[in-house]
């Protein structure tokens, strides 16, 4: 089964818009062992999309489209498309029924005329609900090949195409499925030398590393007859993978750092504060990104002057002036102290020198010193963190959360 994808919008042509329903639609075909052999952007315009369809028609079996279904003039992917078929359009009474009742309701002005030819259809075709919008796609089939027409709007497509198209799609015996590993705390060349024989010589799965500004992701694809034996398959690289890179493997798929830290503290029920100089609450922000962080999250300070060191966590003038604001005995200070106003658990201090100013040759812009308070113990760490203001904020932010995660997954208990 060979696939084309068609994406239909002038502000596509002209760069205002990224083509991101091509890319998801490609990696979901993909994953249904459908090869995808073209990708063409078309704008609107009817001779130049009757071209196009005419061609994906000679050379490929299913063609999918995006975009073009709307209510007014520029639209018009079906009415090319039954043109090209050689089909009429239809009324299709269910949806026409459906947009009236739509427009109906209190608070509606009464449908324009224009979209009354959402409800059209080309003889014979399938109408797909759309539950996020007014235009339904499309499913033709005619001559042996299959044509199915989406709405633009990524958030109307990519629910219509996974919850109605991907079951209708034919079998093809074999699919793609995928997992991500995401790695941190090594190197990106000290990760390459754990799992380098892995990654050359695995072919199904196969495994992609991937750079990212704090972590590497490993990306493990696996291709079988069932869904089954695509898990069974993942399963048994993930375990390979996981031996060699241990706790370092920190995530899967879309979870996040935060997410992570956020589960783990609910599950051991325990509670989290933080004074923060150098990230400006960057790590409380990305904490409190995480539904439900009330339950642990109990204070974050943003304590950028010694002054507010001072008065707000308590930290000795004299220890600012003895050690710098930007020091290990500092950075333990707030954790500790942090701790104690909020009775939290665990309590993080970061304090740093994000730059671009501020750096001497002792204490360098990136130097960052992270404390985490425990009821057990203190732990500090020093980073040098590369890269611009924003950039080591960041990493930061990351290293802290780190070490929150690994003190809380060793942890007996
Ligand atoms: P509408 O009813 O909104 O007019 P439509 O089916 O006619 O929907 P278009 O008019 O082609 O679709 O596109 C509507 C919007 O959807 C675009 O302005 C753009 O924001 C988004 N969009 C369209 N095509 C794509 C694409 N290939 N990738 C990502 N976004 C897209
Ligand atoms: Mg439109």
């Amino acid at each position: 089964m060979r696939a084309e994808i068609i994406a239909t919008g002038t502000e596509l042509l002209l760069g205002q818009i990224v083509n991101t329903n091509a890319r998801f639609l490609a990696e979901k075909l993909a994953e249904k062992g459908i090869d995808v052999y073209w990708q063409t952007v078309v704008g609107d315009n009817p001779k130049r999309l009757e071209e196009a369809f005419r061609l994906a028609l000679s050379r490929a079996d299913l063609v999918l489209t995006s975009g073009g279904l709307g209510p007014t003039m520029d639209d018009l992917t079906k009415e090319t498309l039954a043109k090209v078929l050689g089909l009429p359009l239809e009324p299709h009474p269910g949806w026409q029924e459906y947009l009236e009742q739509l427009f109906s309701r209190p608070g509606f002005k009464k449908m324009p005329a224009n979209n009354r030819k959402q409800a059209m259809l080309p003889r014979g075709a399938k109408l797909i609900t759309n539950e996020n919008g007014t235009a339904p796609g499309v499913w033709v089939e005619k001559d042996g090949k299959i044509v199915v027409l989406m709405p633009g709007p990524p958030h109307e497509l990519e629910p219509m195409f996974i919850k109605h198209l991907m079951p209708m799609l034919p079998e093809t015996g074999s699919l793609i499925m995928s997992r991500v590993l995401k790695v941190t705390g090594l190197g990106e060349s000290l990760m390459e030398e754990l799992v380098a024989d892995l990654v050359r010589t695995q072919t199904n799965p196969t495994i992609a590393p991937l750079a990212k500004q704090n972590e590497t992701h490993l990306r493990i694809s696996a291709k079988a007859a069932s869904r089954e034996e695509c898990l069974r398959l993942l399963a048994a690289t993930e375990e390979k993978l996981l031996a060699r890179l241990g706790e370092n493997v920190f995530a899967r798929d879309d979870e996040t750092m935060e997410e992570m830290v956020a589960k783990l503290l609910v599950a051991k029920k325990l509670t989290l504060a933080a004074a923060e100089s150098c990230t400006g609450g960057l790590l409380a922000h990305t904490l409190t990104n995480v539904p439900g962080s009330s339950a642990y999250f109990l204070l974050g300070l943003v304590t950028y002057s010694n002054a507010a060191k001072e008065r707000l966590l308590y930290i000795p003038a004299s220890l600012l002036a003895k050690e710098g604001a930007v020091s290990e005995a500092v950075a333990k200070a707030m954790a500790q102290n942090a701790r104690k106003l909020a009775e939290s658990t665990l309590g993080v201090g970061i304090t740093g020198i994000a730059g671009p100013d501020g750096g001497t040759p002792e204490k360098p812009v990136g130097l960052v010193y992270i404390a985490l308070a425990t009821p057990e113990d203190m732990q500090v760490k020093r980073f040098n963190f590369f890269g611009k203001r924003e950039n080591i904020k960041e990493r930061a932010v990351h290293a802290a959360l780190n070490m929150i995660r690994l003190y809380l997954i060793r942890q007996t208990g």
